[in-house]
C-alpha cells in the first residue's frame, strides 16, 4: 500500500474549496479523509473517522474547535458538510468527569456543536477530542484487523510496530474508551498512534499529511508481517453443481422470511463469489468456523457476528432444501439463545430478525441478506471484507475476537443503531418488476412503489442511454417482451441482483388505430403480440418463479376499458385487451392456490405515450367530440392522471384478499362499468 498524497492535487483541491469559504486546514482534512475513504482495504461504508483541531472566530472571539467526521458519513465522498464543528474547550472539560453514560455523552456532543444543522458527530468524538494532536485519523484497516484479532496481539503489535503505537485493550466505543485511550497515550507521549485491540488503529500528527502517512506506514508494516509469516494450506477446489446460485437464492428467500405480527417480511438477497472462498472452505479447522465473530465491533449491526455456513457436497439434490431449513433453524435458535442470555444488558432491546445476514455456500459463493438492496449491498461489502480479514488472520495465527457479551453490547447499542435507517414501509423487501417501465404509466407506478419501499426493476425496449428519466434507486433492463429468450435472461439478471421477485406489473402496450375493414393481418398480429402474448410471456415466466418461492406474489395487468367497451376504429387494441382480461382471470384460477393474486386495471383516456396528442385528436374525431371533452368525458367530469393509475395498482397490490378483479380508473363511464 502506497501513500496517495499528492501535493499538486491537494493544492488544486484547496483552491476549489476556498471558493466555498473552506479554510486550508479543513480542506487538507477533507482531502486526506477521502484518500482513506477511497481505499476499501482501509475504510468501508461509513466506517472510520478523522478530525481536525483548529481555531475559528465565533462572536468576535477566537475559539478552539474540533472538526470531527459526522456519524455514519462515508469518507469516500465526505465534504465540509460532513464535519460538524464542536467547542473543544468544553469537550475537554468532560475528561475530568468520573463517568458519564451514553445519553449524557451524546447530549454533551450535541450541546457543544457550533451549528446543530450539521450531522451528529461520530460516537468516537471524545477520543479524538482528548488526544492533543491537530490531526487524528482512525480506521479499521483490513491488515491491522488481521493482526490484532489474535490470541497474543500485544506481543505481535509491540514487535511489528516497534513500540511506535501504544496499545489500548478492548472496550466498546464511548466515553470510557476515550478516557482510557487518552490515559494510555499520556504514558507514551512520543507514540505515533494507538492500536485499539479487536477494533482498529488511530494515528495522529501535526499535519494532515503526517497523520495520513503514518496510517499508511503502519498498515504497510501489518501487510508485510502478514505476508512474511502466514502459513499456506492446501486449497481443495470444489464446485457445487447440484444447484445454481439463482435457484438457491429462491430457496433461501422462501425459507428466510421473518413473520412479525402476522405479516411476512420479505428479504432482498445478493450473490457474490469471492475468489478466497475455496481457501476458506479448505481450511482444516472449518468445523470451528461457527466461532468466526466480528473482526471489528461496528460490523456487527450489518452482518451479525457470524455467517451461516452451508455445505451441500455430501447431500443429494433433493435433500438440499431440507438441509437448508435445518441449518437456518439452528442458526435462528442459537441467535435467540444469545439474545436471551444477554438481553439484561440493554433492557430496551427488541430482538432483531434472528435469520442470518451472510450465508456461505461451499463451492458456490456467498449471499447477503437485507430488507433493501442498499443495505444488502453494504452487508455484502462488509461481509466480504470481514471474511477476508478472518482468513488472513487464521493463516497468520489464532483468530480471537471479542466475547459474545461485548458483541451484544455493540449489536444493541442505541448509538450504533442510529446509523441504520429502518425502512418500515409497506413494500420493504419486495421486488417489483414493471414492463413498459419507462412509459408514462409504468414510470408513474414505479415512483409510487419506490416510495412505498419496494425495489424497482423497469423493463422496456428502449436503450438505456436514450432514456431521460431519473431512475435513481431503480434498475433498468432492456427487454423485448415478445421474445421469450430475452424474458428468461432478464429474469435471471433480476434474481441475481435481488434474489427474487414479488410483484409483476404487466403494463407494456401498443395502440393501433384503424377500422376493422382496413385492419391488416400484420397490424392485428402486432397488437396481439404485445397486448396479449407479451403479457403472457412475461407472466408465464415470472409466475413460475413466484410459485417456486412459495411466499405469495401479485401480478397486475394494465388492461383497458376497451376490453369491455369497444370504441370505433380501435378493434385491434380492444380485441387483444379483451383477451388479456380473460388471461388475467385464467391465471387467477390456475395459481390462486399458490397464494398468487392476479388483478387488472381498466383505465381510460390518460395522456401517455400511447394516447398522445395525435391519438387524442384521432379518438376525439372518431367519437365526434372536442379534444377537451374527450379527455374529461366521464361521469365525474375530471381528467384521469397517470398517478391515479399508479395509486390503483398500489391499492390492488395491497388488497391481500382480492384476486381476479378489475378496477376501473376512468372517472366513471357507465358503459364500461363492470357491475
Ligand atoms: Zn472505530
Amino acid at each position: 500500500m502506497k501513500s496517495k498524497y499528492k501535493k499538486k492535487e491537494l493544492e488544486k483541491f484547496i483552491k476549489k474549496l476556498k471558493t466555498k469559504g473552506v479554510k486550508r486546514n479543513l480542506a487538507e482534512r477533507i482531502y486526506t479523509s477521502r484518500l482513506l475513504g477511497n481505499d476499501s482495504e482501509i475504510v468501508l461504508h461509513g466506517g472510520g473517522n478523522t478530525s481536525l483541531k483548529a481555531e475559528i472566530k465565533l462572536q468576535n472571539k477566537m475559539e478552539k474547535i474540533l472538526f470531527v467526521k459526522g456519524s455514519g458519513i462515508d469518507m469516500k465522498y465526505i465534504d465540509e458538510k460532513g464535519f460538524p464543528a464542536l467547542e473543544l474547550t468544553n469537550l475537554l472539560k468532560l475528561k475530568d468527569l468520573k463517568k458519564i453514560n451514553d445519553f449524557e455523552m451524546i447530549n454533551f456532543q450535541k450541546k457543544y456543536m457550533v451549528n446543530t444543522n450539521f450531522p451528529s458527530p461520530s460516537v468516537e468524538t471524545l477520543l479524538h477530542a482528548f488526544l492533543p494532536h491537530k490531526f487524528v485519523d482512525h480506521s479499521h484497516s483490513n491488515a491491522i484487523l488481521s493482526l490484532i484479532n489474535q490470541s497474543n496481539p500485544i506481543k505481535i503489535c509491540k514487535r511489528v510496530f516497534a513500540n511506535k503505537l501504544a496499545i489500548v485493550p478492548y472496550i466498546m466505543p464511548g466515553y470510557e474508551l476515550a478516557k482510557l485511550s487518552h490515559s494510555i497515550y499520556s504514558k507514551y507521549p512520543n507514540c505515533e498512534g494507538l492500536i485499539l485491540l479487536n477494533h482498529g488503529i488511530f494515528t495522529f500528527g501535526n499535519t494532515a499529511k503526517q497523520s495520513y502517512e503514518r496510517m499508511i506506514k503502519f498498515i504497510n508494516l501489518a501487510e508485510k508481517e502478514l505476508k512474511k509469516n502466514s502459513k499456506k494450506f492446501k486449497i481443495i477446489k470444489y464446485k457445487e453443481k447440484k444447484i445454481s446460485s439463482n435457484d438457491l437464492s429462491i430457496l433461501i428467500r422462501k425459507n428466510i422470511n421473518d413473520c412479525k405480527d402476522g405479516i411476512l417480511h420479505k428479504k432482498i438477497l445478493l450473490f457474490n463469489n469471492p475468489i478466497f472462498l475455496d481457501e476458506l472452505f479448505s481450511h482444516p479447522n472449518l468445523n470451528n468456523f461457527n466461532n468466526i465473530g466480528p473482526v471489528t465491533p461496528d460490523h456487527v449491526i450489518r452482518i451479525k457476528s457470524f455467517p451461516l455456513i452451508l455445505d451441500f457436497s455430501k447431500v443429494s439434490k433433493n435433500k438440499i432444501e431440507s438441509l437448508l431449513i435445518k441449518k437456518i433453524n439452528i442458526f435462528k435458535e442459537n441467535y435467540i439463545k444469545y439474545f436471551n442470555k444477554y438481553k439484561h444488558i440493554n433492557k430496551n432491546a427488541n430482538m432483531f430478525d434472528p435469520n442470518p445476514k451472510i450465508i456461505l455456500v461451499k463451492g458456490l459463493g456467498m449471499f447477503s441478506v437485507g430488507t433493501t438492496y442498499k443495505d444488502t449491498k453494504i452487508a455484502m461489502d462488509i461481509g466480504t471484507t470481514a471474511l477476508k480479514v478472518f482468513l488472513d488472520s487464521i493463516k497468520y495465527g489464532r483468530f480471537k475476537t471479542i466475547p459474545p457479551k461485548e458483541v451484544f453490547k455493540m449489536e444493541y447499542w442505541p448509538l450504533e443503531l442510529a446509523k441504520l435507517k429502518e425502512n418500515n414501509k409497506n413494500l420493504r423487501g419486495h421486488v417489483t418488476v414493471i414492463t413498459g417501465g419507462v412509459g408514462v404509466l409504468g414510470y408513474a407506478t414505479a415512483k409510487k412503489f419506490l416510495n412505498e419501499g419496494s425495489e424497482i426493476v423497469l423493463i422496456d425496449i428502449k436503450n438505456e442511454k436514450d432514456i431521460k428519466l431519473n431512475m435513481q434507486g431503480m434498475s433498468y433492463f432492456k427487454c423485448d417482451i415478445t421474445n421469450f429468450d430475452q424474458i428468461k435472461s432478464t429474469f435471471d439478471k433480476i434474481i441475481a441482483k435481488y434474489g427474487g421477485i414479488d410483484i409483476l406489473i404487466s403494463n407494456a402496450g401498443l395502440a393501433i388505430h384503424s377500422s376493422l375493414a382496413k385492419l391488416s393481418k400484420k397490424d392485428l398480429d402486432k397488437s396481439f403480440d404485445v397486448n396479449l402474448f407479451g403479457h403472457h410471456n412475461f407472466v408465464k415466466y415470472g409466475v413460475n418463479i413466484l410459485k417456486n418461492q412459495d411466499i405469495g406474489g401479485t401480478v397486475l395487468f394494465n388492461i383497458s376499458k376497451q376490453a369491455v367497451n369497444p370504441a370505433p376504429n380501435f378493434g385491434a387494441y380492444g380485441m387483444s385487451k379483451a383477451t388479456l382480461l380473460y388471461l388475467m382471470k385464467q391465471y387467477a384460477v390456475e395459481f390462486g392456490s399458490f397464494g398468487i393474486r392476479f388483478n387488472g386495471i381498466n383505465a381510460d383516456r390518460i395522456k401517455t405515450g400511447l394516447l398522445d396528442d395525435r391519438m387524442i385528436k384521432l379518438r376525439a374525431k372518431s367519437r365526434g367530440i372536442s379534444k377537451q371533452n374527450y379527455m374529461k368525458g366521464n361521469l365525474l367530469n375530471i381528467e384521469v392522471e397517470p398517478d391515479d393509475v399508479a395509486d390503483a395498482f398500489y391499492f390492488l397490490a395491497m388488497s391481500k384478499k382480492t384476486t381476479a378483479c378489475v378496477l376501473t380508473i376512468d372517472g366513471g363511464k357507465i358503459e364500461a362499468s363492470l357491475r
